[in-house]
């Protein structure tokens, strides 16, 4: 059988099937398919504009390596005059987080962007492990996900930057609408498709990987030969979210364009206004300054709990009854540091970057 040619260009010879529309296309296609894509995504939803400093989260894995390559190509092609940087969280997780950081470290020479690693421990004083060897594999991620969150926001506000974007890509999304569904949480559910989020004092957050597949970002950096690791955490990661990936994982076999077509389902949802309001109004922690929708964080709430040894405390309520019996928190207790946000003139801290060596 003779070679076939490439669906697009007509010309080169197909090298690949498209893990989203089945085509099969030669590697320059796929490469330019994949990143006007990703461009239509940005310009689409008004992501960026001239002079923006954007910090993309970075942790070596596929996701925010392809991210991180994706978006300098395009704002050089595209001139959209950003300023990026590379943002990293070390949650302290020997063997796992220390080696993808040594990739992100070699990402900031091969992209040239200037790097901030901050770390669990520095912010909060605990590192994953720690918080392994008291709370066990199970929760595990509940306290990764709420430190994470608040440590890129402090990273950010560092490195006085505009937007965060991270690598979550179109699988990630259709996975979180298919959990919210059969959690019945239908205010997560209203925005939970949302390409950019931000509160009145929070970063503005986005996801140009939004309609991206997952199979097309390896695919992506397979043929790009970009540097990434791609070891999964030692703590297994959310069991329910593996229920949700397992069955994504059989319908996307079934029919490619069912990733897809879930985030469409869910960008349609209307979503009664009685029901958006279950959100609380935000104010500051009154120990930490971070927004939070109580007096205190959940960062604060999981670092007291862990600190009195009662780590459950924020997580189930009988624990938190006990917590709460044994009487206030001690005024020893170790707190996170002020946050302040980049917003407030002359109010941050100074920006401490990881030089190329
Ligand atoms: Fe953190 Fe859980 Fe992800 Fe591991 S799997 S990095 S513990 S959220
Ligand atoms: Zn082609
Ligand atoms: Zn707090």
């Amino acid at each position: 059988m003779p070679p076939r040619t490439c669906a697009l260009c007509n010309d080169a010879r197909a090298i690949l099937k498209r893990p989203k529309t089945g085509q099969q296309i030669c590697k320059d296609c796929f490469f330019w398919v994949f990143e006007t894509e990703v461009h239509n995504t940005i310009v689409e939803a008004g992501l960026f504009k001239p002079g923006d400093r954007v910090a993309i989260g970075a942790s070596g894995g596929k996701d925010s390596t392809v991210l991180a390559h994706v978006m300098k190509t395009l704002n050089d092609r595209y001139d959209y005059g950003l300023e990026l940087f590379l943002l990293s969280i070390d949650e302290g997780i020997t063997g796992y987080r220390d080696d993808s950081l040594e990739t992100v470290k070699r990402n900031q020479q091969q992209y040239d962007m200037p790097l901030k690693i901050l770390s669990y421990d520095e912010i909060f004083g605990w590192t994953m492990d720690a918080i392994v060897s008291q709370v066990g594999k199970k929760n595990n991620c509940t306290f990764c996900g709420v430190f994470r969150r608040q440590a890129l926001d402090r990273g950010a506000a560092s490195l006085h930057v505009d937007h965060i974007v991270t690598g979550h890509n179109a699988d990630d999304i259709a996975e979180t609408v298919l959990m919210n569904i059969m959690r019945g949480d239908i205010a997560r559910l209203g925005r939970c498709t949302m390409i950019c989020t931000q509160g009145e004092d929070t970063i503005k957050r986005s996801k140009p990987f939004k309609y991206a597949y997952e199979k097309e970002i390896v695919m992506y950096a397979y043929f790009k030969k970009l540097d990434y690791f791609s070891t999964e955490c030692i703590y297994s990661p959310d069991a329910y979210r593996g229920h949700a990936r397992a069955f994504l994982k059989d319908l996307e076999a079934a029919r490619p364009s069912a990733i897809i077509d879930i985030i469409h389902s869910g960008e349609a949802f209307e979503v009664r206004e009685e029901v958006k309001a279950t959100q609380k109004s935000q104010q500051t922690c009154k120990r930490c300054g971070y927004m939070s929708s109580n007096d205190l964080c959940k960062a604060c709430t999981l670092l007291e709990g862990l600190e009195r040894g009662m780590a459950q405390a924020a997580i189930t309520d009988r624990a938190r009854k006990r917590l709460d019996a044994e009487g206030p928190a001690p005024d020893n207790l170790r707190t996170i540091p002020f946050f302040q946000n980049s917003t407030t003139p002359g109010t941050s801290t100074p920006v401490a970057l990881e030089t190329p060596s």
